[in-house]
């Protein structure tokens, strides 16, 4: 039986595992931490009882992934739960703009721009499961449905603020903005656009949906089809060198990081080709995320109706604040009012509550390695929209970027996609190569979300690893 070694438990981490021990390849996964699973794992931050994601929380990329689909992981317990409202953008004025399956919502939200709206996004809409095969693989391969990805292409291509300016009112342009900046990047580069066009399509499509009892509920099946194939997860392993995983491993045919740029380096070495080597050197990183966690009594007194409804809320105000904001936060200088995330899970899961006590999830984006305190701007963002939040805390947990990096080596200055999403590193992640995930040494691929498709709990990288390690092996 062929050996492979897996390093690293996240979800792509995970996918690769699965994906070899389908193919009938002795799989064993070792993972730095005591529990697996990266950024998709759940707890108790708070008070005891409350449920909080503890990285991501919103799965529009879960639900898309054709790979996770193929798992029927709803076997192993996994339900998806949406919100009636996907995501809401609230204004200072009182408006907001909403994203949802139900597109009526966002029709009668968006006043003048609805038709605008709609046309932009219709084709990918439409065609989100032809699309996502498309843009969830390398850029460079000949696609399937060419005239569905161009069209898509022609506008994911342009900076977001051009995009953001095709429409005349404030809740149109911000709601799209607030989506974009999931890119964590300058929102008048090119490219901006790729990650607020695929995200915003997903919304109408596949909607927003969060994970019952919690995003580990996506680690816990990944981990029991892993484990009905007869794969091990070795926990509390942290991999340093090559050496180490063959004192551990044997001689693995095959081995697969779920790791970052960094980490590759470090368990790989000089063992790399020098131009292997130097281009991962040169990965960049990106800004970090400062994480919030909440326990609230009651709920959160929006001004805004509507977003007492929705799961995710983007607090930044309008697009043009959002551009200014994230350009600085690019250029490490942290803003009075940072873009903030928020989620309400637990109105659609009510499990993550305890009675009156709500779990409330929150992250605001901050310079790469930002060693101040975010915790008063979070707040302060939420206070704009919604007076009175203050009041309803009753216990908070932070993280700081470096709070994250220790809780996750993937998290390198506290950057949440595992490098920066330039224009480069969009179109050539990890690097300019024929095939993005491997490393140079033969059997020996990278799977994290420095690889195509990018940051998101999809498992996409860690089966396209996992293929090209197998192709290798036929
Ligand atoms: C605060 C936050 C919010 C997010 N929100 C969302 C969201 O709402 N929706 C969404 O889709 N995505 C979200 N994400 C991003 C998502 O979590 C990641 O893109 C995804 O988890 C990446 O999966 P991965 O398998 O590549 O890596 P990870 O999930 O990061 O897992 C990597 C694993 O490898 C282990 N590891 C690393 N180095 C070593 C080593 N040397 N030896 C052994 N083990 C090692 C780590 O401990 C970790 O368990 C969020 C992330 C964060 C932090």
């Amino acid at each position: 039986m062929t050996n492979a070694v897996v390093v690293g438990s996240g979800p792509n981490g995970l996918a690769a595992a699965i994906r070899l021990a389908r193919a009938g390849l002795a799989v064993t996964v070792f993972e730095a931490s005591e529990r697996p699973g990266g950024g998709t794992r759940s707890g108790e931050l708070t008070v005891p009882g409350l449920l909080h994601d503890e990285c991501a929380a919103f799965h529009p990329t879960g639900v898309a992934s054709p790979f996770f689909a193929s798992l029927g992981l709803e076997r192993h317990g996994l339900r998806w739960l949406w919100p009636e409202i996907d995501l809401a953008h609230p204004l200072d004025d009182g408006r907001a703009g909403l994203a949802a399956r139900d597109r009526g919502h966002t029709g009668r939200s968006l006043g003048v721009d609805a038709r605008r709206w709609e046309r932009l996004f219709a084709n990918a809409t439409r065609n989100f499961d032809v699309l996502i095969p498309e843009l969830f693989r390398p850029i460079a391969h000949l696609p399937r449905h060419p005239v569905v990805l161009g069209r898509f292409g022609l506008h994911a291509l342009q900076p977001a603020t051009w995009t953001a300016r095709r429409f005349r009112d404030d809740p149109a342009r911000a709601l799209f903005m607030g989506v974009a900046a999931h890119a964590f990047s300058r929102l008048n580069a090119p490219l901006s656009s790729s990650v607020g066009m695929m995200l915003t399509a997903a919304a109408h499509a596949v909607g927003w949906p969060v994970a019952e009892g919690g995003t580990e509920s996506i680690t816990r099946a990944l981990l029991a089809e892993l484990a009905a194939l007869g794969g091990k997860v070795v926990n509390g392993t942290p991999i340093t060198s090559l050496n180490q995983l063959r004192d551990l491993a044997g001689r693995p045919e095959i081995v697969i990081l779920d790791t970052a740029p960094r980490g590759a380096l470090r368990i790989l070495g000089d063992a790399l080709p020098g131009r292997v080597r130097r281009a991962l050197g040169r990965y960049r990183y990106g800004p970090a995320a400062f994480k919030v966690d909440f326990a609230i009594e009651g709920d959160i007194p929006w001004t805004n109706e509507d977003c007492r409804r929705a799961g995710t809320l983007h607090l930044g105000g309008t697009a043009e604040e959002i551009a200014r904001v994230e350009k600085a936060t690019v250029r490490g200088e942290m803003a009075r009012r940072p873009f903030v995330l928020l989620g309400q899970q637990y109105l659609v899961d009510p499990t993550r509550s305890q009675e009156a006590v709500n779990p409330i999830y929150a992250y605001a984006h901050v310079p790469h390695a930002y060693s101040g305190d975010a915790t008063g701007a979070i707040i302060g963002q939420i206070e704009r929209f919604a007076p009175g939040f203050r009041e309803r805390i009753i216990a908070t947990s932070t993280r700081n970027p470096a709070a994250l990096e220790t809780y996750n080596a993937n998290y390198v200055g506290g950057d949440i996609s595992a490098g920066a999403n330039t224009a480069r590193q969009i179109v050539f992640r990890p690097r300019l190569a024929p095939n993005p995930y491997a490393l140079g040494i033969p059997g020996v691929y990278l799977c994290s979300s420095a690889t195509p498709p990018g940051a998101g709990v999809h498992g996409m990288g860690g089966f396209h690893a996992a293929e090209s390690a197998l192709a290798r092996l036929r």
